[in-house]
């Protein structure tokens, strides 16, 4: 068979390869690109709309197992990459930054922080380019939690200043405005000075994601935040227990109010995974989260165990993510990530719904 009558075989073949999330198909959605046949030898990439796509390894297979099925094809490369797609063109805040995820509490405590600073670490870790604001004014914790010491940002001119950085995560905080151990003594109008000066005075750079880190309830930062930062959808963190969950309803019920999509929600400390047994243990009650999740009709992102190493990691300013990578928290906050992203693409896509379809260009005119 000539190797353009195999492109038009390889493309149908494609077609039948759906996206599970976006529920469309590749072609349809474009992520195939820059195809080449030569004697047989097919070559593409596929590009997705975040590299921490969870289903990645499962969409390479089946395009190569399809692929490789059809009559004259003598090899396959699929090359998997990603271009993370911007939310909320024409923003005149925060330019260079293609999505915001606002992480949210109804109440201090419940881990939100922890969530915001490793799902950050996990997102990065992907190949993303990710920012950490720390908007939790009154109880910074994200320099500490990341081992970042309390120095001034440095300034780049015009007001500006940079970020600093960890890993190759960028963070800002509220932290790095005060003497190191010293509260920051706020009255209601100098906090919405603040949030102006993180959303419009630091020079983040391009970013993927840009992960911020509210304070805990639904006071005047969040609403600030969520008025005038173009967020392009929040996570909501609670705990098991009743008290937790009525205020993360409120925290829930406030995102919907501002017409800011939800994520999802995630449970933390839901069970203690014993080591000796290797049972679950649900400390706090079982499925409040999800409960919480379905009544809203909201993606239930999952459970984080309580684990010792979660907590020493924070407080010694090395995160699980980082430094314990293969460890089952770690791979339960990388779970999170590709969860969070792709419900952000799904929210993108919907978006999108109304534009026009894409239709592949074969790399063969007659
Ligand atoms: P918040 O931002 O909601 O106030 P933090 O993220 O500061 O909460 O977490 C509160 C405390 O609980 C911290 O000491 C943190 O290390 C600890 N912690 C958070 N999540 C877990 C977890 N899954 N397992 C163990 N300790 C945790």
């Amino acid at each position: 068979m000539s190797d353009q009558k195999i492109e038009l075989q390889v493309i149908a073949a494609l077609k039948t390869v759906k996206d599970p999330d976006l529920h469309k198909d590749i072609v349809s959605l474009g992520f195939v690109k820059n195809m080449k046949i030569d004697n047989g030898h097919v070559k593409f990439d596929v590009e997705l709309t975040t590299p921490a796509c969870p289903v990645k390894e499962q969409l390479r297979q089946e395009c190569e197992g399809k692929v490789k099925a059809i009559e004259g094809v003598s090899r396959v490369e699929v090359n998997m990459t990603a271009e993370v797609r911007a939310a909320h063109h024409n923003q005149p805040v925060l330019t260079g930054v293609k999505n915001i995820i606002a992480v949210a509490s109804g109440k201090g405590g419940v881990g939100k922080s922890t969530v915001s600073t490793n799902l950050a670490v996990a997102l990065s870790q992907t190949g993303a380019r990710v920012g950490l604001m720390d908007a939790d004014i009154y109880g910074p914790s994200i320099p500490q939690m990341l081992g970042i010491p309390i120095t001034p940002p440095k300034g780049s001119g015009n007001n500006k200043f940079f970020p600093h950085e960890k890993s190759g995560l960028k963070v800002v905080s509220a932290a790095f405005l005060t003497k190191e151990g010293q509260p920051l003594m706020l009255r209601g109008p100098m906090l919405g000075g603040i949030i102006q000066q993180f959303l419009q005075n630091v020079e983040w750079g391009e970013l993927d994601y840009l992960v911020i880190d509210l304070p805990p309830g639904t006071g005047d930062v969040q609403l600030t935040l969520t008025q005038r930062a173009p967020i392009s959808g929040a996570v909501v963190v609670t705990t098991p227990q009743k008290v937790a969950l009525i205020d993360a309803e409120k925290g829930v019920r406030m995102f919907q109010n501002v017409k800011v999509p939800l994520l999802g929600i995630v449970e933390n400390m839901s069970y203690f995974h014993c080591p000796d047994n290797d049972k679950k243990y649900y400390l706090f009650k079982h499925g409040g989260g999800q409960r919480l999740a379905d009544q809203f009709k909201v993606p239930f992102l999952g459970e984080i165990p309580i684990v010792p190493e979660i907590c020493e990691g924070g407080d010694d300013g090395r995160p699980v993510t980082l430094d314990h990578p293969d460890s089952s928290s770690a791979q339960a906050y990388r779970a999170l990530a590709g969860r969070v992203a792709a419900q952000l693409s799904i929210v993108q896509a919907r978006e999108n719904a109304e534009q026009p379809e894409t239709t592949f260009e074969l790399a063969w005119k007659e």
